[in-house]
C-alpha cells in the first residue's frame, strides 16, 4: 500500500504541544490549570501570615510572604498569555517543589504546617501534561523534597527514611498512576478519533476525513504553485454484481478494489470511499498528462479485480484539475472540483463506462487507447 488511504494507528502518543488534535488547546488547558493552582496555593499559604505560631519570627516571616506574592506574580503570565509550553510546565513543576522546600525552612513546625501532600500539585502537573523523562526527574525532586520537609522532625534516620519513602512513594505512585491512566486516555482519543474518520468496510478514509483534510491539500497545492487533481471513480454496474453473487460478495469485492486502489495511489495522495460503491483520489499534479496516467493507473488497477467467478470489475473515472490561487475559498472551490470530476464520471458512464474521462481536452470521436477519453474543455 503505497497511498495515504489510511492512518497509522501505531503511531503512538504524540508528545503534547507536537501532536495532531489540537495542542493550543492543550497549552491553553494547561496554563490555566497552572494559573489556578499557583492562585490557589498562594491564597491558601497566604493565611498562615495571619496566623500566629506558624511562621518562624524574623527573615522567615517575610522570605515566606514574599514566596506567596512570587506565586501570585508567577499566575499573572500564565492567565495573560494563556499558553505554557512544555519547558515552560516543567520548569514550573521544579519551581513548585523549591517553593516546598523555602516553606518549610520558613516554617515552625513543618510536619504540622508544610505537609509534603503540598508536593501532590507539582507531582500531578508533571503527570498530566508532561513527558516520562520530566515525570521522572520530578520523582526524584519529590523525594529529595520529602527528605528536605520531614528532616527536622525525625531524629531517628529510620524512622526519617520510613517517612520520607512513605510520603514520597505515594506521592510518585499516585503520580505514575494518573500519567498511566493519562496515556491510556489519550491513545484512546486517538483511535476514536481516526476510527471516525475510516470507513469500515475498505478500511480507507471516508467522506469526514475528506471534509477536514482536502482544505489542507488545496492550500499546499497553492504554496507548491500546483494543480490539484479530483478522480472520482463508480464500479460499473455494481448493482448486477450484488444481485448475481450476493451482497457479501458485493462487499468483499470493494475491499479488493479499495486495496487495488490503496496500492496504485501515490503516497501524497488522498484515497477515499465516498459513498456506496464511490471513490475519490485527490492529488496534486504538475500538468494534466500526469492527472490522465494517474487516472488511467487508477481504472487499470480496478480492472485488475474479478468478482467472485472470474468476471474483471471495472469503473468509471472523471478526472478534474483546479490551480489553486490565493483569495479562494478551500472548500467551496475543493467541492466544485469534486463536483466538476463527478460530472467527468457520469460522462465516462454516458460514452461506455471502463474509462477516464477528463473535464478539460476537447472531445474526440474515438476513445484513446487504454480508455482515455478526453471530454470537453477546462484545464483549471
Ligand atoms: P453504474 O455502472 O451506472 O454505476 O451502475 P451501478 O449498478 O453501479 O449503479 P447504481 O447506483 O445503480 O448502484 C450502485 C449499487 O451499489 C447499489 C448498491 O446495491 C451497491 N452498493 C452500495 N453500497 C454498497 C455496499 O456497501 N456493499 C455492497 N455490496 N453493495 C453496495
Ligand atoms: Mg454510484
Ligand atoms: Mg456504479
Amino acid at each position: 500500500m503505497t497511498g495515504r488511504w489510511q492512518p497509522d494507528l501505531d503511531r503512538g502518543i504524540p508528545p503534547l504541544g507536537t501532536a495532531e488534535g489540537d495542542p493550543s488547546t492543550e497549552h491553553r488547558v494547561g496554563a490555566l490549570t497552572l494559573a489556578g493552582m499557583l492562585v490557589l496555593g498562594a491564597l491558601m499559604g497566604g493565611i498562615n501570615l495571619l496566623v500566629d505560631g506558624v511562621l518562624t519570627e524574623g527573615t522567615g516571616r517575610w522570605v515566606y510572604g514574599a514566596t506567596m506574592v512570587a506565586l501570585l506574580l508567577m499566575a499573572v503570565p500564565l492567565l495573560v498569555r494563556q499558553r505554557a509550553d512544555r519547558w515552560h510546565m516543567f520548569a514550573l513543576v521544579l519551581l513548585g517543589d523549591l517553593i516546598y522546600v523555602v516553606v518549610v525552612l520558613c516554617v515552625d513546625d513543618p510536619l504540622r504546617y508544610a505537609t509534603p501532600l503540598m508536593l501532590l500539585f507539582p507531582a500531578f502537573v508533571a503527570a498530566w501534561f508532561l513527558g516520562p523523562w520530566e515525570l521522572g526527574v520530578n520523582m526524584v525532586a519529590t523525594t529529595v523534597a520529602c527528605l528536605v520537609g520531614l528532616w527536622p522532625s525525625y531524629e531517628n534516620a529510620v524512622g526519617l527514611a520510613v517517612q520520607v519513602g512513605v510520603s514520597a512513594g505515594m506521592l510518585n505512585t499516585g503520580a505514575l498512576g494518573v500519567f498511566v491512566l493519562r496515556r491510556r486516555v489519550q491513545r484512546l482519543l486517538v483511535a476514536t478519533e481516526t476510527l471516525t474518520r475510516l470507513d469500515p468496510l475498505t478500511g480507507l478514509f471516508n467522506r469526514r476525513y475528506l471534509v477536514e483534510h482536502s482544505p489542507r491539500m488545496w492550500r499546499q497545492a497553492r504554496r507548491d504553485g500546483s494543480r490539484l487533481a479530483a478522480m472520482v471513480l463508480d464500479l460499473d454496474h455494481f448493482k448486477r454484481l450484488n444481485d448475481a453473487y450476493g451482497h457479501a460478495a458485493g462487499d468483499a469485492v470493494l475491499r479488493e478494489v479499495a486495496a487495488a486502489l490503496a496500492a496504485a495511489v501515490r503516497p501524497s495522495d488522498v484515497l477515499a470511499r465516498t459513498g456506496g460503491e464511490e471513490l475519490l483520489v485527490l492529488g496534486q499534479v504538475a500538468d494534466p498528462d500526469e492527472a490522465l496516467h494517474l487516472a488511467e493507473r487508477l481504472r487499470a488497477a480496478v480492472a485488475g479485480s474479478v468478482t467472485p467467478d472470474g468476471h474483471a470489475i471495472t469503473a468509471s473515472v472523471g478526472v478534474a484539475l483546479a490551480r489553486p490561487v490565493d483569495g479562494q475559498d478551500p472548500t467551496d472551490e475543493l467541492w466544485r472540483l469534486v463536483d466538476r470530476a463527478d460530472a467527468a464520471m457520469y460522462e465516462a458512464k454516458q460514452q461506455g463506462r471502463d474509462r477516464v474521462v477528463s473535464l478539460w481536452v476537447p472531445r474526440a470521436r474515438t476513445p484513446l487507447a487504454g480508455g482515455l477519453v478526453p471530454s470537453r474543455g477546462d484545464a483549471g
